[in-house]
C-alpha cells in the first residue's frame, strides 16, 4: 500500500478542443511548485497524482500545491491494488468509531465485478462489523469514505478533500504587468489576476530619497511573496522623483495625484509595449480614495492608446482584500509604515473629479516625453 496525493482540476472539464493545453499546463506548473520535492508526478483521466515521495514531506507538498490555481481540490489516498479481495482486505483494518458515514464508490474501471451501489454496501457493512457505534447515513454524514476504481489496476481509497484555490493555469491567460506599490491592494489585484491565468510581473516607482531604501525592499519582499501564485520573475523599478518634482514645481498641487498617475500608465504603457505585456493590472477599488473616483480612473484611462487596463479589486470591500491579503501572507508586510511615493508631496485637497481641459492644461506646463523617456532610461530591474 502507497500513500499518494490527488488532484483534480478546477473550470478545465469546461474545455472543449483545447483541453489538452489546459491539462498540460497545469501538469508544468504542478512541477514547478514541486521542483524542490523528491516525487513523481503523473496525469492521467482528468486527474494528477503524487506518488513516490518521503512521507515526512506530506504537508510541505500540500502547501504547495495550494498555490497553484488551476486545482480544485486534493485527496490524500491509499493506492492499492485493484481487486476485491484487496480492497475488502483493506476495510478489515480500517478504523472508524462514534461518527455516522458513507461509503461512495467510483467505479472507472467497469471491468470491475461488483457495480458502484452494491460495493458500497458490501464495503459498508465491513466497516460496520469492525467498528462501534457506527451509524450509516447517506445524506447526513460525518464521515465520507471515498473508493475510488481507476481503470488503470490501482485503486485509491481516502476520506477528505482538501479545497484548493480554483481557477485556471498560470500562463493560459498571457502576461501582464502589475502596477505593485507597497500597500494592501496591489499585491492582492496581482493574486486575483493570477487566478484567472495571467502571469504577472511587477512595475514599482520609488521617489528616493523622499522614499526609503526600507520601502523599496518592502515591495521586492511583497514581490517575493506573490511569485508561487503568480510566477513573477521580475520587478521594474522606476524612480518617480525627477518628475514629483517637476508637477510639484511647476502644476497646480490639487491636481498632483491625477498627474501623476496619467504619467505611471504612461510609463506602463510603454513597458508593456517593449516587453510585450498585455495588460497593466492595478490594485485600484472604486471609491477608495479620491484617486479612484469613476472621473479619475477616466482620468488614467484616457492616456492609455493600446493597452488596456485591468483592475481585479474594482468592487472589492477592503475587508475581502484584507482576508485575501492573510491567506496569501502578504498582510504584515503590506502595513509596515514605509512612505509610498503616492503619499510624497500629497496636497490638502486632492481633485476628487478632474476635469480633462484642465489636467491637459497642467500637463501641458511639463515636458512629459522627456521625463518618461528618462525615468525609463535609468530603470532597474529586479529579478525576483
Ligand atoms: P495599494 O494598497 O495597492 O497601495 P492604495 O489603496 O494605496 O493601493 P493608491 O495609492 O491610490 O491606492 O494606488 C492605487 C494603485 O496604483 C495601487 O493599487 C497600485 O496598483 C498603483 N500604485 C500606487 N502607487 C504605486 C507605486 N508607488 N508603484 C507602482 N504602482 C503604484
Ligand atoms: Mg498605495
Amino acid at each position: 500500500m502507497k500513500k499518494v496525493i490527488l488532484i483534480r482540476y478546477s473550470e478545465i472539464h469546461l474545455k472543449g478542443n483545447n483541453k489538452r493545453f489546459f491539462e498540460k499546463l497545469l501538469l508544468t506548473n504542478i512541477k514547478e511548485a514541486l521542483k524542490d520535492i523528491t516525487c513523481n508526478i503523473s496525469f492521467s483521466h482528468t486527474r494528477y497524482l503524487v506518488t513516490d515521495f518521503e512521507e515526512e514531506k506530506l504537508n510541505e507538498i500540500l502547501s504547495l500545491l495550494l498555490t497553484v490555481f488551476g486545482i480544485h481540490s486534493l485527496s490524500v489516498a491509499d493506492e492499492i491494488e485493484t481487486s476485491v479481495e484487496n480492497i475488502e482486505n483493506y476495510f478489515k483494518n480500517f478504523k472508524l468509531s462514534n461518527t455516522t458515514f458513507r461509503v461512495s464508490v467510483n467505479r472507472a474501471d467497469k471491468s470491475f465485478p461488483i457495480n458502484s451501489t452494491e460495493f458500497s454496501k458490501q464495503i459498508g457493512s465491513i466497516i460496520f462489523e469492525n467498528n462501534e457505534n457506527l451509524t450509516v447515513d447517506l445524506h447526513n454524514y460525518k464521515n465520507e469514505i471515498s473508493i475510488d476504481i481507476r481503470e488503470t489496476g490501482k485503486t485509491y481509497i481516502f476520506t477528505k478533500n482538501i479545497k484548493a484555490l480554483n481557477g485556471m493555469p498560470v500562463g493560459s491567460a498571457g502576461k501582464g504587468l502589475l502596477l505593485l506599490s507597497g500597500g494592501l491592494d496591489s499585491p492582492v489585484a496581482g493574486y486575483k489576476i493570477a487566478q484567472r491565468g495571467m502571469i504577472v510581473d511587477g512595475l514599482h516607482f520609488h521617489s528616493f530619497p523622499y522614499t526609503s531604501e526600507n520601502a523599496k525592499n518592502k515591495v521586492i519582499k511583497l514581490a517575493k511573496l506573490i511569485k508561487p501564485y503568480t510566477h513573477l520573475k521580475k520587478l521594474f523599478v522606476v524612480s518617480f522623483t525627477k518628475i514629483q518634482e517637476e508637477i510639484h514645481k511647476n502644476c497646480d498641487g490639487d491636481f498632483m495625484i491625477t498627474l501623476m498617475r496619467r504619467i505611471m500608465m504612461r510609463i506602463a504603457e510603454r513597458l508593456c509595449e517593449k516587453y510585450e505585456y498585455k495588460t497593466i493590472i492595478t490594485g485600484e477599488c472604486l471609491g477608495q480614495v479620491a484617486s479612484q473616483t469613476i472621473e479619475s480612473l477616466t482620468s488614467t484611462n484616457l492616456v492609455l492608446e493600446k493597452i488596456p487596463v485591468l483592475r481585479p479589486l474594482i468592487a472589492f470591500d477592503k475587508d475581502e482584500t484584507i482576508e485575501i491579503a492573510h491567506k496569501i501572507n502578504t498582510y504584515e508586510t503590506s502595513i509596515l509604515p514605509f512612505e509610498d511615493c503616492c503619499t510624497v508631496f500629497l496636497p490638502k485637497n486632492p481633485v476628487i473629479k478632474p476635469k480633462i481641459d484642465k489636467v491637459l492644461l497642467e500637463e501641458s506646463k511639463l515636458n512629459i516625453e522627456e521625463l518618461i523617456n528618462d525615468a525609463i532610461k535609468n530603470l532597474e530591474v529586479v529579478e525576483v
